[in-house]
């Protein structure tokens, strides 16, 4: 079996118990920034409704159909970045899970399908350069298109993590966590909302799904176990109860009927 180096499994560096890995589009952020500039500076919201949907149901690779959809963009790099800063906001709860995590040991690690540079411009924007720089990202990527820079028009292209179908096979990141032997594997959590997340979907012992999205039909064509979330205050609120070993994992996996944050969020009643 691998190794646990540190450089291999950067989240275990201070021995946490729990990890949070999360998606990044519409799930720390309240929009998600490859469907806005699809929708607003390349082919619009049919043609990417379309492709998610075939995703979805499995008939198209989430490799092929978001391609498409960065193909489609022919603005340069850094106004599609600048476009971006103006329109895309922070989750409402993510700056305290943030904080929380941070003083309790829980690293956060982000899984995107988005493109590194467009993501740590969001973070440094919307949290701040430092607590930014402290979050690990393991995304997909940009280059310049031959002989083009990527802020010229038409300049630049996706790069995608690895080979997978998935582009970005968020389940390679997650994997050498959840196969630790029992007793240096610490908990792991993921929160996701869309087809980017369905490679990372069945690899946690919590999913926490963004509730109306896209990846809620998708655990339950695939009995998938998870929770619903509005926004990361749910989601503090469960952790906290996780942590703090008044819940277990299984009992905060109630599928869409957010039971759990009803429960957490009552003070008077104690959790079985
Ligand atoms: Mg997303």
């Amino acid at each position: 079996m691998g190794s646990t180096s540190p450089i291999a499994l950067p989240a275990l560096k201070t021995n946490p118990k729990f990890i949070f890995f999360t998606d990044f589009d519409g799930t720390i952020t309240q929009q998600d920034s490859n469907d806005f500039i699809t929708d607003n500076l390349g082919f619009g919201p049919a043609l990417r409704k379309k492709g998610n949907e075939d995703t979805l149901f499995g008939r198209r690779h989430f490799r092929d159909t978001f391609e498409e959809m960065m193909d489609s963009i022919n603005v340069p790099y850094d106004q599609c970045i600048a476009a971006l800063l103006q329109n895309i906001t922070l989750d409402e709860g993510f700056k305290e899970f943030f904080v929380w995590a941070r003083e309790n040991n829980v690293p956060i690690v982000v899984l995107s399908g988005g493109m590194e540079p467009i993501i740590r411009a969001l973070l440094t924007h919307l949290l701040g350069k430092e607590d930014a720089a402290t979050l690990q990202i393991v995304s997909n990527n940009v280059a310049p298109r031959p002989g083009k820079s990527i802020n010229e028009a038409g300049g630049w292209k996706i790069v995608f993590h690895d080979d997978s179908g998935f582009g970005h096979d968020k389940s390679l990141e997650i994997r050498p966590y959840a196969t630790l032997p029992e007793e240096k594997r610490p908990i792991l959590f993921y929160a996701g909302d869309g087809v980017s997340d369905l490679s990372a979907a069945k690899e946690t012992d919590l999913l926490f799904a963004k509730a109306g999205r896209d990846l809620v039909t998708y655990c339950e064509k695939e009995d998938v176990p998870f929770t619903t979330f509005n926004d990361f205050s749910d989601i503090l609120s469960t952790v906290k109860l996780i942590v703090s070993g008044k819940l277990s994992v299984k009992e905060a996996a109630t599928g869409r009927s957010g039971a759990v944050h009803a429960r957490a969020n009552d003070t008077t009643n104690s959790v079985p």
